[in-house]
C-alpha cells in the first residue's frame, strides 16, 4: 500500500526505480530474528537474493549471518562487515580463485558440492597450510512442489552430492588431512509455500545425519538452506510466518543438544520490501488485447520472463475503478518475454500513470541488466524521502 503522500514523491523520480520500504524491511528481519530466537536456530542472510548496500547493511545490523554463493559475495558480506565466523559459501562451480580467497578469509564453512571440489579445497588449503571448515551438501531428493525452474533438491539437480556418491564422499573426508568436517547442508528450492516440504525435508536429513553419525562422524551443524516463500498475490500481507517455519524445524529435526541448526533465507527477509515503480509510456488498444507499455522492463525485473514469475501490478495513479479493463501488461524490450502479466485487471490507464509491480525486493534489483543498452535501474529508499 501506497500513501498519496509517497505517490506524489514518486512523480518527482526518475522512472523507473527500485523503490525500498526500510521500515518494512526492518520489522521483517526483526520478526524473523525473533522467531529464531525461540529455537536458537543461526540465520543467514542469502545475500543473491539482494545485495544493495543499505539493504545488506541493514541485515548485518540485525546481527544475521551471510550465505554467499560466489567469491564476490564473500567478499561484499566481509567489506560489509559480516563476522567471518558467520558466512558460508554454496555453489556448485566455486573456482580456484574464489576458494583461495575465502580460505583467506577464514570463513566459517564451505557448503561442498561435489567430490572433486572436496579434493580441490583440500589441495588449496594444504598450499596454505589451513584448515578449510566444510559442510556436505546432500541432494536429498526432495520435492519443492515450486517452480521446476527454481527446484535444487532433485536427483536431475545439478546441486549438490547424491545420496550414491556418499561413500565415496566419507572415504574423501577421511583421507582429506586439511578437511575440517562440520556438518551437513541441504537447500531443495526456492518459493517454497507448502510447509510439508519441509517436513519431508527434515525426515531426510535425520536419516542424512544418522548415517555419517554411523560411520564415525560429529555433525556440528545442521544447515538446511532457504528457500520459505512469499506471497506475491498478497503484497500487503507482508511479513510471513517465521514462526509456524520455524517451528516445524523444532517439531521435526532430531537435534542433539551440541548442534546448531542453521538457515540460510533469502526471497522471505527481503523479498515484500521493495516494489519497481514504473511510467506508462504508451497505452495500445488492439482488438484482441490491449496492451500497456512501460519505461520498466525484463532489464529492471527478469524474473517474469525468467520464470513466468507472477508480480502483482498496480496502477497507483487511478483510484481502483468499478469498471476494470484487462491489459497485457510489457515493457519496451525487444522480447517477447518482456511481459509483466497477461489479461491483468486495472482501471482505465493512460500515458504517464504510474505503475506500481510489487514485492521485487527479492531477485529483482540484483538480476538487472544493460541488455538493449539500458541504462542502469534507479534507486529510492523510503527513508530518503521527505
Ligand atoms: C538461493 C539460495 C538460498 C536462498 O533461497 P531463498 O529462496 O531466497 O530463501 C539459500 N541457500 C542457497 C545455497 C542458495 O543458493
Amino acid at each position: 500500500m501506497f500513501s498519496n503522500k509517497d505517490i506524489t514523491q514518486f512523480a518527482n523520480l526518475e522512472t523507473p526505480f527500485y523503490y525500498y520500504d526500510l521500515a518494512l524491511l526492518q520489522n521483517t528481519l526483526n520478526a524473523c530474528a525473533d522467531a529464531a530466537k525461540v529455537y536458537n536456530f543461526h540465520v543467514h542472510y542469502a545475500m543473491k537474493a539482494n545485495f544493495n548496500q543499505k539493504v545488506l547493511e541493514r541485515i548485518k545490523a540485525s546481527g544475521y549471518g551471510a550465505d554467499c554463493v560466489s567469491g564476490n559475495e564473500v567478499l561484499k558480506a566481509i567489506e560489509v562487515g559480516f563476522g567471518k565466523d558467520k558466512i558460508v559459501f554454496a555453489g556448485v562451480g566455486k573456482s580456484d580463485k574464489e576458494i583461495n580467497d575465502a580460505l583467506d578469509q577464514d570463513i566459517f564453512c564451505f557448503n561442498v558440492e561435489s567430490i572433486q571440489e572436496l579434493l580441490v579445497i583440500n589441495e588449496l588449503a594444504t598450499k596454505k597450510g589451513k584448515k578449510a571448515k566444510v559442510a556436505i551438501r546432500i541432494n536429498p531428493n526432495v520435492d519443492a512442489h515450486t517452480h521446476h525452474n527454481i527446484t535444487t533438491g532433485l536427483d536431475e539437480n545439478k546441486f549438490g552430492i547424491n545420496s550414491w556418491d556418499l561413500n565415496d564422499c566419507a572415504a574423501t573426508l577421511k583421507k582429506c588431512a586439511e578437511l575440517e568436517f562440520i556438518g551437513i547442508h541441504f537447500h531443495i528450492g526456492s518459493q517454497i509455500t507448502n510447509l510439508d516440504v519441509y517436513k519431508n525435508l527434515c525426515v531426510r536429513i535425520n536419516e542424512f545425519a544418522a548415517w555419517f553419525e554411523d560411520r564415525g562422524f560429529v555433525i556440528k551443524v545442521l544447515n538446511v538452506g532457504g528457500g520459505l516463500g512469499i506471497d506475491y498475490h498478497n503484497p500487503d500481507q507482508q511479513i510471513p510466518d517465521f514462526a509456524a517455519y520455524f517451528k516445524i524445524f523444532n517439531d521435526f529435526l532430531e537435534v542433539r543438544p551440541s548442534q546448531e541448526v542453521h538457515f540460510e533465507l533469502g526471497r522471505a527477509l527481503v523479498g515484500q520490501s521493495s516494489s519497481l515503480i514504473s511510467k506508462v509510456l504508451y497505452v495500445k488498444n488492439g482488438k484482441k488485447k490491449n496492451f500497456i507499455i512501460l519505461d520498466a522492463g525484463m532489464t529492471e525485473l527478469m524474473r517474469p520472463a525468467l520464470y513466468q514469475a507472477y508480480h502483482k501490478i498496480e496502477n497507483i495513479s487511478k483510484a481502483a475503478a468499478d469498471v476494470a479493463v484487462k491489459y497485457d501488461v510489457v515493457g519496451p524490450i525487444c522480447e517477447s518475454t518482456d511481459c509483466f502479466g497477461k489479461e491483468v485487471e486495472m482501471p482505465e490507464t493512460e500515458r504517464g500513470d504510474l505503475i506500481a509491480i510489487r514485492s521485487t525486493g527479492a531477485y529483482g534489483e540484483v538480476m538487472a541488466s544493460r541488455y538493449n543498452l539500458r541504462e542502469n535501474v534507479n534507486v529510492a529508499f523510503s527513508e530518503e524521502l521527505i
